[in-house]
This record gives C-alpha cells, sequence and structure tokens, in this order.
C-alpha cells in the first residue's frame, strides 16, 4: 500500500485527501461494523476513538501520524501472511524484497516533532499491540 501521502506537507493537496480516504478504506476492512476506529491524526494519536465519517477531515485538518507508517492499530500485521509466501518463490522474489528493505526511509520528510512521540510504548498501544498479534497467532 502506498503511504508517501503520509509526508505530504500540503495537506490541502488532493493526494493527501484521497490517501486518508484509502487510511479509512483500509480500516474499515478490518473492522466493518464498527461505527468509530482509533483516530491515527496528531491530535489522537491512535488513542481516541473517532467516528468512521470523520476521520478523513481529521486527518486531513490535523495532520497525519508521520510516525504511524505500520497500521498495526488498524489491521495491518508486522509481517504479512502474503509476504511469507512470496519468500518461498525463488531469489527472484527475494531480491525484489531485499531491494525494497533495503531503501532508507525518507528521513528527510520525518516530522522531528510526532516522530519522536508516536510510539512512546505506553501501556494502552502495548496492550493494544499484543492483543492484535495474538489474533493472528503471531505469538
Ligand atoms: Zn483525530
Amino acid at each position: 500500500m502506498d503511504k508517501s501521502w503520509i509526508n505530504i506537507l500540503n495537506r490541502l493537496d488532493p493526494l493527501y485527501e484521497n490517501g486518508a480516504k484509502e487510511f479509512l478504506h483500509f480500516a474499515s476492512l478490518d473492522r466493518p461494523d464498527a461505527s468509530a476506529i482509533l483516530c491515527p491524526c496528531r491530535k489522537c494519536r491512535n488513542m481516541k476513538f473517532v467516528r468512521k465519517d470523520l476521520i478523513v477531515e481529521h486527518i486531513v485538518v490535523d495532520g497525519f501520524l508521520t510516525s504511524y507508517t505500520s497500521w498495526i492499530y488498524h489491521g495491518e500485521e508486522l509481517f504479512s501472511s502474503k509476504l511469507v509466501n512470496q519468500l518461498d518463490k525463488g531469489d527472484e522474489m527475494q531480491d525484489m524484497l531485499h531491494e525494497a528493505f533495503g531503501i532508507p526511509p525518507t528521513s528527510n520528510f520525518v516530522d522531528m516533532d510526532t516522530s519522536a512521540e508516536g510510539f512512546d510504548g505506553s501501556n494502552q498501544h502495548n496492550m493494544g499491540f499484543d492483543k492484535k498479534t495474538e489474533e493472528h497467532g503471531l505469538q
């Protein structure tokens, strides 16, 4: 999934709003019946549930947490089973993966203000994370 929009500085850019909508779509796949999801904007910081119809507005107005690149609170697994399956498909795929992971993060665009606090290891975050990984049978 393309998450480069998170680092777009001009949040009036239509690409930013599109990205926010794609995020909402992704999160909705994980919780189709929920009317509210944890909001990844810089004010809520994945600690507040916000109604789905307000999520895009939050993200555009306040900005998406730039440190939140693995959407583990919204259904993304740290190592997806898809990826593991692809590892068995031979050298070519492994080379591609190596390339993909070898590319350094776009540190030029990292918002120092939020990256320092985005994953601060608070109890609430850890509890949510543990529950998540258990559900997916990774532990
Ligand atoms: Zn929010």
